[in-house]
């Protein structure tokens, strides 16, 4: 049941963004950006007011979690 299309919607496969439950926050988003090695997910708003934790520097993020590098 792999759908191989890019463009896929955001609840199927593994996303890199998509709507939700921020796991740094823990407020629900309409957009969070999520890491695709262990699922974690933070906001646009933590990301944008904890720059330094997570290296973003608008095309990377740096996962807290498992310092997994994802692109914006
Ligand atoms: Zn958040
Ligand atoms: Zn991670």
């Amino acid at each position: 049941m792999r759908n191989s299309r890019p463009e896929a919607g955001l609840r199927s496969g593994n996303p890199k963004y998509g709507a939700g439950v921020c796991d740094f926050c823990g407020e629900p988003r309409p957009l969070l950006w999520r890491c695709r090695r262990c699922g974690f997910s933070v906001c646009q708003v933590c990301l944008s007011q904890d720059q330094k934790r997570f290296s973003c520097n608008a095309i990377t993020w740096v996962c807290p979690n498992c310092l997994n590098w994802e692109t914006l």
